[in-house]
């Protein structure tokens, strides 16, 4: 292994295993490697990147997973703190438009990044007036810096966390956490056209979970949007992966691909190494990057089981169809939604009916906007997804049948077009395959749903409480899913671990 000059000598060079080469665990790697430790990460696929990979299908380019790319700065911390210049490596830039939103009633609203635009826009087109928009903006970035950082940035299973200046400052402001109203409740009170309400409500699905059920707190993720900002990566999602993941090298990590691990090997509840198809190895320490529900189930299963907190009910998945498409559409951008008639229903068929709804809110990606090179000229990469419920066992094949047909319906009578003839190539991921590619449980994308009020509380941990040396991260566990979060389960790791 090559010796990184930039290493801390004076850190125990001790030996950590990472399970998975997903977001966390790469970022687990940089982190622990720049703290001295000898890191090898194991992954099953031949890849790096878990679901944030990409696909590339007769010259249209697809990244596979997300699409949109929030708080660029816990990335670039990765590199500043690894000694390096974040964009010698890494390149991005801020949406001057967040997303477009298409309505069945044909009203089209630009998510203008600027928020006093698109709180006049709201005003020109809906019947909300623009100091409505900017409050509920206010609003959210007072949630965000009540409780952004106090459940995000530490561990919520360390006493020490509850006993800091953050944590008495949200005592001090219970009040305002609302926590007891729904955040579609919230949002209806807040907004007179239904349109607001719906546009709000979405916010929910950035962590797989439902507006219905999930509590008014969450409202604070449109101030990650509008006021922090969404970025796309110049390069792409997948860049985000490459990029991290030679800086890993660099640092003297040790990548095995194609290697699955089959059991995490404890003696007297402590960590010994890990079961290899080929060979036991030895660890002082080992990283769990897979699914938290996987790991006890697959590579546990002689240990006792937190049951309460494995079976948490799991986020919403996707499906997905990447299309490349033969033409281009300038009324479509980086991101597009095409909003259903009846929200309500939409979630009530994926979370308490566990099927697709026939009018399914249709989100449309296309990167192509951005960097050409992802599709043909004149042609566009789309990749057109829609929320679906987690895997238990449904008909998928006749699920997607049916929302293939309704999808290309919506699109064509939404963009009077005849999409289904512009289609020069298909790939399709469903909640079965993000299942089996990554092991994620239920094929879930973002872990346990935030769906009840509990739910922060109830992840589980970022180190195990009964096997020494064991740990946890990504978007199974404590702070939950999604790049950012993944990045700063990370970062509690390598903290605990140090
Ligand atoms: P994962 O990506 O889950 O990877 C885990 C890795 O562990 C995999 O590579 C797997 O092969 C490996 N592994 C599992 N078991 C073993 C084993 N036994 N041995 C060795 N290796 C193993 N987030 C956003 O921020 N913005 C978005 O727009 C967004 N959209 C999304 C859209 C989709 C379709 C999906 C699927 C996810 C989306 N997310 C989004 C969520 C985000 O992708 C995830 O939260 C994040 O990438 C999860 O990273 P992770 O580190 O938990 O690992």
């Amino acid at each position: 292994m090559p010796e990184n000059p930039k290493r801390n000598h004076t850190a125990p060079l001790s030996t950590v295993a990472i399970i998975g080469a997903g977001i966390a665990g790469i970022a687990c790697a940089i982190r622990l490697a720049n703290k001295g430790y000898k890191v090898t990460v194991f992954e099953a696929n031949a890849y790096p990147g878990g679901k944030l990979s990409e696909i590339t299908v007769n010259g249209y380019r697809f990244d596979m997973g997300p699409s949109l790319f929030t708080m660029p700065h816990y990335v670039d911390e990765l590199f500043t703190l690894s000694g390096e210049n974040p964009s010698h490596y890494f390149q991005y830039q801020r949406l001057q438009v967040n997303c477009h939103y298409f309505y069945e009633d044909g009203t089209l609203l630009h998510a203008y990044a600027e928020k006093e635009k698109f709180a006049e826009e709201v005003a020109r087109k809906t019947e909300d007036s623009s100091s409505t928009v900017l409050s509920a903006l206010t609003h959210s970035a007072s949630l965000y810096h009540l409780l952004g950082d106090l459940f995000t940035q530490r561990s919520l299973h360390r006493w020490k966390t509850f006993f800091q200046k953050d944590a008495f400052r949200a005592y001090l402001s219970l009040g305002k956490f609302d926590f007891f109203r729904t955040m579609h409740v919230a949002n209806a009170a807040r907004f007179k056209d239904p349109k607001l309400v719906q546009l709000f409500n979405r916010y929910a699905t950035y962590n797989g979970s439902d507006p219905y059920q999930t509590p008014a707190t969450l409202n604070m993720i449109p101030h990650l949007e509008f006021n922090v900002g969404a970025f796309f990566p110049s390069n792409g999602m997948y860049s985000i992966t490459t990029s991290l993941y030679e800086l890993a090298c660099r640092l003297g990590v040790n990548f095995k691909f194609n290697t699955p691990v089959e059991k995490i090997v404890v003696n007297k509840k402590k960590v010994q190494g890990l079961q290899l198809p080929t060979a036991i190895l030895s660890f002082d320490k080992v990283v769990s990057n897979m699914d938290v529900v996987s790991t006890y189930k697959k590579l546990l299963t002689s240990q006792p089981q937190p049951h309460r907190l494995l079976n948490q009910p799991k986020s919403s998945s996707a499906l997905i169809f990447y299309w490349g498409i033969q033409q281009v559409f300038p009324q479509l951008d980086l991101h597009n939604i095409f909003f259903s008639n009846n929200y309500q229903r939409e979630f009530d068929r994926i979370f308490n009916k566990k099927d697709i709804d026939d009018d399914p809110t249709v989100y449309v990606n296309i990167t192509s906007k951005y960097k050409p090179d992802d599709a043909p000229e004149g042609c566009e990469n789309w990749f057109v997804m829609i929320n679906v419920p987690n895997n238990t066992g449904q008909d998928w094949d006749s699920l997607i049948a049916a929302a293939r047909k309704n999808i290309i319906e919506k699109l064509n009578r939404m963009l009077q077009t005849d999409i289904e003839k512009l289609i020069a190539c298909e790939e399709i991921l469903d909640p079965r395959l993000i299942e089996s590619k990554t092991s994620s449980s239920l094929g879930a994308l973002y872990g346990n749903s935030s769906n009840n009020k509990y739910a922060a509380f109830l992840r589980h941990a970022n180190f195990s409480g009964k096997i020494k040396g064991l740990y946890f991260c990504g978007g199974s566990v404590h702070p939950g899913g999604g790049i950012p979060l993944c990045l700063s389960s990370a970062k509690i790791v390598a903290d605990n671990i140090a």
